[in-house]
């Protein structure tokens, strides 16, 4: 007998029949006799039309007011599941954060979870019920209603698993797991039998928005293993775990991400002096605004080229910044371009293989793609080029590397 946390999104609770089926893979789950404990996100749509009704009333809501009222959404979808589940005759109860005890810091409409309070739910667990709680939401040490940030209940799912040590935490969603692409752009694109929390992370923070990352990173440090599967047609999904064992069948790349949110900065002319990247950013962390990819030059004359990415709604503010650090260093010229994307290859077997970058380098340059900054980690090797070759720049590296669906491998 396994003890599985399930979590089930907005769109798989989004209507009454949509919770009325939810009930009924509960009830399927329960006859084979695991134990179940049940995440609910609010109804698809709900989140926002708190966060709207907030705004009507004051533009910048006060977080903690925030908090009690986005709650109510989960609120609402757990008592509906165990009402739907009562009625299959499955012992049900519902709970909300501060019922359960989730305990987390007081960072409100962001805040972290510090602790679980499993009795209650082992408790209930014992006595024969499934136990559903609303996601995405805790208490503080003053009891003030807390919510851990867009896409938060996925970390409630990961973390009372994690309390519980569960066997497996299942995110159901609208996908059937996680690809190794977007299959939106590449049709061949593949799901994932298998992936590391190290891999899940690197796709997430680059775009792919299968799982929230937070609750990547808890399932990773507390070695959770997550199960992301589809809410209604049945199918293995794509595990996530620690696990990276080396098998024949084991490819070098996981999967490709990218992202069109970035756009590109560059100050030529850069006295290359001692202190010039920290003057130069600096001014822009101080903005508060945050940097993803840097690039400098090797010097030429003494001074230098540097480049950097920002999120593309922090381009107009970077580059206002910028202008003033040039005039100041006395650097040449202050020049941009927003119509940029950043593509990246991910895969743990990286660290094995040789000569993986340049096989990207080279399926870039047969379709022609010019490469305008490259960046790479331990598992990950980053481009920027032009957003127009986007989608070509992803089918050439999905072919590349290996990813397509055999029946149109070589095509
Ligand atoms: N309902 C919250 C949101 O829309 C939390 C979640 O769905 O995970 O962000
Ligand atoms: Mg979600």
């Amino acid at each position: 007998m396994a003890l599985i946390v399930q979590k089930f999104g907005g769109t798989s609770v989004g209507s009454i029949e949509r919770i009325e089926q939810v009930a009924e893979k509960v009830k399927r789950f329960r006859e084979r006799g695991d134990d179940i404990v049940v995440v609910v996100s609010a109804m698809s749509g709900e989140t926002n039309r708190l966060i709207d009704l907030a705004k009507q009333v004051s533009d910048q809501p006060v977080p903690r007011e925030l908090d009690v009222m986005v709650s109510t959404g989960e609120q609402v979808t757990i008592a509906l599941l165990a009402m739907a589940l009562i009625k299959r005759d499955v012992p049900a109860v519902s709970y909300t954060g501060s019922q359960v005890r989730i305990l987390t810091d007081s960072a409100h409409t962001k805040a972290r979870i510090l602790q679980i309070d499993d009795q209650r739910l082992r408790a209930d667990l014992k006595a024969g019920r499934v136990v559903v709680v609303a996601g995405f939401q805790g208490v503080d040490e003053q009891g003030n209603i807390t919510t851990l940030g867009r896409g938060g209940s996925d970390t409630t799912g990961v973390a009372l698993a994690a309390a519980l040590k569960a066997d497996e935490c299942q995110i159901y969603t609208d996908v059937d797991g996680v690809y190794t692409t977007d299959p939106r752009v590449v049709s061949q694109a593949r799901r994932l039998t298998k992936i590391t929390f190290e891999e899940m992370l690197e796709m997430a923070s680059l775009g792919s928005k299968v799982l929230q990352i937070r609750a990547v990173e808890f399932a990773g440090k507390y070695n959770v293993p997550l199960r992301v599967l589809h809410s209604f047609q049945e199918g293995p999904g794509t595990l996530i775990t620690l696990d990276e064992e080396e098998s024949m069948e084991q490819p070098i790349i996981s999967g490709i991400a990218f992202n069109r949110d970035e756009a590109k900065l560059t100050i030529r002319g850069v006295p290359d002096t001692p202190g010039v990247a920290f003057k130069i950013l600096g001014p822009i962390s101080a903005a508060n605004i945050e940097v993803d990819m840097i690039v400098q030059n090797v010097a030429n004359d003494n001074t230098t080229d540097f480049t950097f990415t920002v999120h593309r709604n922090d381009y107009l503010g970077a580059q206002q910044v910028l202008e003033r650090t040039a005039q100041e260093i006395g650097a040449r010229e202050v020049s941009g371009d927003t119509k940029i994307a950043k593509v990246s290859i991910v895969g743990v077997g990286m660290r094995s293989h040789a000569g993986v970058a340049s096989r990207m380098f080279e399926a870039l340059a047969k379709e022609s793609i010019n490469i305008q900054m490259i960046s790479t980690s331990e598992i990950k090797v980053s481009v920027v080029i032009e957003e127009k070759y986007l989608e070509l720049a992803v089918r050439a590296l999905h072919t590349a590397f290996e990813l397509d669906t055999p029946a149109h491998q070589g095509e």
